[in-house]
């Protein structure tokens, strides 16, 4: 029989609409002649069902209605008594039905509770093979903090930080302020886990940071405050794992310029449509310093042991110098999305790209890798 793959997607962090979008786009790629596909949604809550496999009412149109899991539908459950690589349905008042072993899962999630190694233990625990990072390089990449720590510790550069905990904001809130004045103004607060820049803001001096703290902490009670790349060229490389030893392939380098009245990378930026957002692909940028992108790139996806894929965030700052801004362990797929424009300009077109990532998890060990 064909691989049978469960595309699962939505869940319980704010990026649910992203991941939706993320999931039309790839349910639209995946080669039906060489695989079966499962879609799998995981609603707000977080109640897996069984999705429709129509991709189109997955897009982002507009942002007044972003799309989202459809929760009228029949629950869905990965495991039963006899084998946990199945997935089992749960009609009302109808008894219980298999779908069959699932031979991949791509989690197609991004923020907490799907890009956070969550899904990655539940995953490795069914002995299920899944497409993407695993239980610690998704817990890494996925908190800012953490990931700064171990990229430092590798001697990769990072701007310089301070991060808020709630017990420090909550008991000693003018050790905080000062804090945020040692690393200087302006900083952009950030919540330590998440994603689609949701709860980020700049912060040009002291008197707005209350406010900016606490939009974060809407979203995580732990805050990252960092230093604001002030002229920085904003630039990304895609990564992906290569098959057996072989060391990670690097796509060309992209820049981002915004436009329109935004000040960064925002929401509506990002993923609306008709706006001023202007991607480069491949980025008007020196052979050297694309070529230095390219190698930090791979020693920062080694460095958290990523597997699958991953995109990295750089600043190219004035002086030439460059800061890795993040890592995302899923970056979005979506049509507007960097990480798939990337590939597509490296000759891996989307259903390539697709296959690759699938492929690969399919050759995946599902003991300690
Ligand atoms: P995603 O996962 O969708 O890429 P995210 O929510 O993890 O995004 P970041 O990539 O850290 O967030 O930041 C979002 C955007 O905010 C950046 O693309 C950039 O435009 C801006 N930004 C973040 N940090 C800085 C900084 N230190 N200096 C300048 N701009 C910044
Ligand atoms: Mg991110
Ligand atoms: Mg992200
Ligand atoms: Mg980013």
């Amino acid at each position: 029989r064909k691989p049978r793959i469960a595309v699962v997607f939505g869940g319980r962090s704010n990026e649910h609409a992203v991941s939706c979008s993320t999931a039309g786009s790839v349910l639209k790629a995946i080669d039906t002649e060489r695989y079966d596909v499962v879609p799998v949604g995981i609603t707000h809550e977080g109640r897996w069902v069984l999705e429709s496999s129509d991709p189109e009412r997955l897009a982002i149109t507009s942002a007044d209605k972003l799309p989202e899991v459809d929760a009228s539908r029949a629950t869905v459950a990965l495991a039963n008594a006899e084998r946990s690589s199945e997935l089992v349905v749960h009609e009302p008042a109808s008894v219980p039905r298999t779908l069959g072993e699932v031979d991949v899962v791509f989690p197609l999630l991004h923020g907490p509770w799907g890009e956070d190694g969550t899904i990655q233990g539940l995953l490795e625990m069914a002995g299920v093979r899944y497409v993407g990072a695993g239980v610690l390089a998704s817990a890494v990449g996925m908190d800012k903090h953490y990931m700064k720590i171990v990229f430092q510790a590798q001697g990769l550069p990072v701007l310089p930080y301070t991060v808020i905990t709630a017990r420090e904001w909550e008991q000693d809130r003018p050790a905080c302020h000062e804090s945020v004045d040692a690393i200087g103004y302006p900083v952009f607060v950030k919540p330590c886990r998440g994603g689609s820049s949701i709860g980020i803001s700049k912060v040009h001096d002291a008197s707005e940071l209350d406010a900016a703290v606490a939009e974060a902490r809407r979203h995580d009670p732990k805050v990252l405050v960092e230093v604001a790349a002030e002229g920085g060229r904003e630039i990304e490389c895609g990564v992906i794992q290569g098959f057996g030893t072989n060391p990670p392939d690097t796509s060309v380098v992209a820049e981002i310029s915004i436009g329109g009245d935004h000040e960064f990378y925002d929401f509506a930026a990002k993923y609306l449509p008709e706006e001023h957002t202007r991607l480069d692909v491949p980025a008007d940028i020196p052979e050297a310093i694309s070529d230095q992108v390219r190698e930090i790139s791979a020693r920062a996806f080694e460095a958290l042991s990523c597997e699958g894929l991953a995109r990295v965030d750089f600043f190219l700052l004035p002086d030439e110098r460059l800061v890795i801004n993040e890592i995302n362990t899923m970056p979005g797929f979506t049509p507007s999305s960097m990480f798939p424009r990337m590939w597509a300009a490296s000759g891996l077109d989307y259903p390539a790209l697709v296959d690759r990532l699938v492929q690969l998890a399919l050759h995946r060990d599902t003991g300690l890798r």
